[in-house]
């Protein structure tokens, strides 16, 4: 999967290869809780700009991959 956004302060334009990052990470999430991950954020009135989560400055789409990761939402975890 590659995202490709424009960076927030400067406008440059930048891909990310999210396979390729994961590429042999043992601690990868499954594919069907990342997509289940990813919908509660799109949904989640804290998510900046479609993509970064305003608790913990991270791109969803990235975070989402580590299966040990969780929402930091204080008090009320989404996921
Ligand atoms: S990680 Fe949690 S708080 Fe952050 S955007 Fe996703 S659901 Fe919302």
């Amino acid at each position: 999967m590659t995202e490709k956004r424009g960076c927030k302060s400067c406008g440059f334009p930048e891909s990310i290869d999210f396979d390729q990052l994961m590429e042999g990470a043992e601690q990868t999430a499954s594919d069907e809780l990342y997509e289940q991950r990813l919908d509660l954020c799109m949904a989640c009135p804290s998510l900046l700009y479609g993509s970064t989560c305003s608790f913990s400055g991270d791109i969803v789409h990235y975070r989402a991959l580590f299966k040990e990761k969780s929402c930091p939402r204080p008090g009320s975890s989404v996921w």
